[in-house]
């Protein structure tokens, strides 16, 4: 007889090791104008069954039943720019060998990528950051990229989801990300151990806006690949989704899996003194195609073997994710 108990499942996450020491290297100033500046239009389309991403609010629908509701501003559903930038600063982390930002349960991080330093006042000349906090910020030194609020594209309708309760898995010395499989619908009653949550469905459309300020194009190059992008081999000059990233909640049940779609990109050009012209008034409208190509040809703050494994694992599985416990 076997004995009974409860079923586990394979687990839905994998890490990438922490090898070798972060290059970090000295900062960008941000009142000199160098490098790219401009803004990238983005379609974000969501390539899972569902996305859900959580306001903190809980409601109760007809069926009385109480429900996580998806972020809203002004009635409209929207994607927080901050939490695109968290999903795809970690990307960068992992494939750029950045630090491991500091938080809670990240006990098991060796001192090699402990969080970089504060960046204090008048030290700015002798600190060094790791390429994500060279980008994204770290405290002391503002970032130099920044995502809106994505907005829907047309009339987007939610539904209401039942996923088992997440248990976060402690964490092991490396980076974290879900792997993107199928979800399983469960069947509407409420139940121990469960939850529900407002989703958009498949196919769901936003728009939103990567803007950058004297970036480099390795670190743009950086950026487009952890939008899930990369060069095609076997079409030279071409671009191809190589992954989807994952956003929102629900990760462990496979929500959250989109395909960021690159739209249009204006740049500012360099040159014009020590201020950073507005891109309100504009910029000059680019090629996607041949500058997205110039970037992800700068591969110097890429880390190749982090990269290769990281785009592995987030391939795309008929697998049926875990509905309970792994
Ligand atoms: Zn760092």
């Amino acid at each position: 007889m076997e004995p009974a108990g409860p079923v586990v499942e394979p687990k839905p996450y994998f890490s990438i090791g922490l090898r070798d020491q972060p290059r970090r290297s000295s900062l960008t100033p941000h009142d000199r104008f160098s490098g790219w500046t401009g803004r990238l239009d983005l379609e974000i389309r969501v390539v899972s069954a569902y996305l859900h991403v959580g306001s903190g609010v809980i409601k109760v629908d007809a069926a009385d039943r109480a429900y996580a509701a998806f972020v809203r501003r002004d009635g409209e559903l929207i994607i927080p720019g901050s939490s695109i930038k968290g999903a795809i600063r970690s990307i960068v982390e992992a494939i750029s060998n950045s630090c491991v930002r500091q938080g809670a349960g990240r006990a098991e991080i060796p001192p090699s990528h402990e969080s970089c330093e504060t960046i204090r006042p008048g030290q700015e000349e002798k600190a060094t950051l790791c390429p994500a906090c060279a980008l994204f910020g770290a405290t002391g030194y503002r970032g130099r990229v920044h995502f809106a609020d994505a907005r829907p594209v047309s009339q987007v309708s939610t539904s209401i989801v039942k996923i088992a309760e997440l248990w976060e898995p402690r964490r092991a010395g490396g980076r974290k990300f879900y792997h993107v499989k199928q979800f399983r619908p469960l069947d509407d009653r409420p139940e121990l151990n469960h939850r529900f949550v407002e989703a958009v469905p498949r196919g769901a459309r936003f728009s939103t806006v990567l803007t950058f300020e004297n970036t480099t194009s390795a670190e743009m190059a950086l950026l487009i690949r952890a939008l899930g992008i990369e060069r095609d081999p076997d079409r030279p000059g071409n671009g191809t989704f190589i992954f989807t990233p994952k956003l929102g909640g629900g990760k462990p049940r496979c929500l959250g899996a989109v395909r960021f779609v690159p739209r249009a990109l204006r740049t500012v050009d360099p040159g014009a003194g020590k201020l950073i012209p507005s891109l309100a008034a504009g910029g000059r409208a680019r090629s996607l195609g041949s500058v997205l190509d110039r970037w992800l040809s700068d591969d110097r703050l890429l880390d190749r073997q982090a990269w290769k494994d990281f785009t592995r694992q987030m391939q795309a599985t008929d697998a049926s994710c875990p509905t309970g416990l792994y």
